[in-house]
C-alpha cells in the first residue's frame, strides 16, 4: 500500500513511513491511500478493540511495519474503552475516555507510536512542532510524552486558553516543552509555518491533522461501532459526525468504502458553514472561521474537504454522499440543557451539535451521534447551562494537581531554537 497527494494528477506514489514524516505533501496537497482494501469482517476480533484496529489498519502499513508491531502499538495506542451508550433508544459513539479526553487521542497515541517505531528503525529524530488553540496540543503532548528519537514544542497563546486547557499542556516535561506566546493563535500557527521555512533547522516534522497516520486511526471506531450496532439490531446506522476540519467525517467515509455496515454519513457544523454552503450552491469557497461555544470546529477552511474531493469524482457525486446541517450557539445551549433535563446526560458543545440534528432531522432513524469530547473540558460552558457541576475524569484530575511548566515568549520561531 502506497498514498499519494490531493494536489499530484500523476499520483505519485509515496510509502507509509514517508507520508507520515512528511505530513503535508510537498505540493502542499494531503496524503490518501492508493486504494481502501475490503474488510473480511468475519475474521476480526470484535472482542477486543486493539485487536480489531490492528487487523484494519496493518494493510495500510505493512510495507514498513510488521504485523506483530502492529498489533504492540494498537494494544499500546487504544488502552481505554470506546463505547457505544444506549440512552432512551438514542446511540452516542463516545470518544471521551482517553488520557486527554477528546476523540483527538485515537490518532495522536497510534501516531506517536508508530512514528516513534519508524525514526528507531531508521535510526533518525524529529522535533515535532505543534501550535494549539487547546485540544490538538494536549493530544499531541499526552501521546508523545516519553517517545523516543522525537522532541516536542507546544505553543499556545498566553491567557488565552483555559485552565484545564492549560494544565494539560504543560504538567510533561522530559521531551515535551511548553511555549506560551505573547499573541494570538494565528501567531503561534505563523511561528510554525516560519519555522518550517527556514532551511536552517532541520528534522521538523508536524503532528496535525492533516497526517496519514492521525487519520488511518480514526477510520477503526466507525469500522467497529457500525458493525457492533448492525450485529445488535439488525440495521446499518446514520453516523452524526460534529465538523470542523472534517477529518473524523472523512475517516467514516473511508470505513464505509473498506466495506463498513454505515448507512450514510451527516454532518453536524456549528455556524460555520463552508461545507453546507458548497452543497447549496456547488461552488467552494473557503470563509473566515467564526467563534463558537463548539470551538474545536471553528474552522472556516475545513482542511480535509480535499480528501474528500478526491473521493468522490464531482459535485454530484459529492451531493449524493455528503448531508450536513449548521447548528447556532443558541441550539447548542438549548440541546444541552434538554439532554440534561430528559437524561441527566452532560454533553460537550461539539457533541450538542450532533444531538440537535439528530433530534430535529433524523429522528426514528437508526443513528449514532458521534462524542467528540467529554464535557468536564468545557465545564465553563456546560455546568451553567445545566446548573451542576460535571465530575471530572481521573486523567484531567491528575494533570490539574501536578506543577505546571512553560516558557513565556514574544512571538518569533528563533525563540524556540
Ligand atoms: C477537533 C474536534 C472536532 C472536529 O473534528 P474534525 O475532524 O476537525 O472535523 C470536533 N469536536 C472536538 C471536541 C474536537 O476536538
Amino acid at each position: 500500500m502506497r498514498f499519494y497527494s490531493t494536489r499530484d494528477k500523476e499520483k505519485k506514489l509515496v510509502s507509509a513511513s514517508d507520508a507520515l514524516l512528511m505530513g503535508l505533501a510537498e505540493d502542499g496537497g494531503l496524503f490518501v491511500p492508493e486504494y481502501f482494501p475490503s474488510i473480511d469482517f468475519s475474521s476480526l476480533d470484535f472482542s477486543s478493540y486493539a485487536s480489531v484496529a490492528s487487523s484494519v489498519l496493518y494493510p495500510f502499513f505493512s510495507e514498513d511495519i510488521d504485523e506483530d508491531e502492529m498489533k504492540r502499538i494498537c494494544i499500546s495506542a487504544f488502552n481505554f474503552p470506546v463505547p457505544t451508550r444506549r440512552d432512551g433508544g438514542a446511540d452516542t459513539l463516545e470518544l471521551i475516555y482517553g488520557p486527554t479526553s477528546a476523540f483527538k487521542d485515537f490518532g495522536a497515541r497510534f501516531l506517536s507510536s508508530c512514528m516513534e517505531y519508524i525514526l528507531k528503525k531508521r535510526g533518525e529524530k524529529r522535533t515535532v512542532l505543534v501550535a494549539t488553540s487547546g485540544d490538538t496540543g494536549g493530544a499531541v503532548a499526552s501521546a508523545f510524552f516519553k517517545k523516543e528519537n522525537i522532541e516536542v514544542r507546544v505553543l499556545f497563546p498566553l491567557s488565552r486558553v483555559s485552565e484545564r486547557q492549560q494544565a494539560q499542556l504543560t504538567t510533561w516535561g522530559e521531551n515535551i516543552k511548553s511555549y506560551a506566546v505573547r499573541g494570538s493563535f494565528d501567531d503561534c500557527q505563523k511561528m510554525v509555518k516560519d519555522a518550517f521555512m527556514d532551511e536552517s533547522i532541520e528534522g521538523l516534522t508536524s503532528a496535525n491533522s492533516i497526517n496519514i497516520a492521525r487519520l488511518l486511526p480514526q477510520c477503526v471506531y466507525y469500522v467497529y461501532s457500525s458493525y457492533l450496532y448492525f450485529l445488535t439490531y439488525n440495521e446499518m446506522p446514520v453516523f452524526i459526525i460534529p465538523s470542523g476540519n472534517v477529518g473524523n467525517a472523512t475517516a467514516c467515509y473511508w470505513a464505509k468504502k473498506m466495506g463498513s455496515p454505515i448507512k450514510s454519513i451527516t454532518l453536524a457544523l456549528n455556524s460555520n458553514r463552508t461545507v453546507l454552503d458548497y452543497l447549496e450552491s456547488g461552488v467552494y469557497k473557503k470563509r473566515a472561521s467564526i467563534a463558537t461555544l463548539a470551538n474545536a470546529m471553528d474552522v472556516g477552511a475545513p482542511s480535509n474537504i480535499e480528501r474528500l474531493f478526491d473521493l468522490f469524482s464531482d459535485y454530484e457525486e459529492f451531493k449524493n454522499n455528503v448531508s450536513a446541517y449548521s447548528v447556532s450557539d443558541d441550539e447548542i445551549r438549548d440541546t444541552i440543557k434538554r439532554e440534561w433535563d430528559e437524561k441527566r446526560h452532560a454533553i460537550c458543545p461539539h457533541t450538542a451539535c450532533g444531538e440537535y440534528v439528530r433530534r430535529k432531522y433524523l429522528a426514528g432513524l437508526p443513528s449514532i451521534v458521534v462524542a467528540t469530547a467529554h464535557p468536564a473540558k468545557f465545564y465553563d460552558i456546560v455546568e451553567p447551562i445545566i446548573g451542576n457541576a460535571v465530575a471530572i475524569p481521573e486523567n484531567l484530575f491528575r494533570m490539574l494537581e501536578k506543577k505546571q511548566e512553560y516558557s513565556v515568549i514574544d512571538a518569533s520561531y528563533t525563540l524556540l531554537f
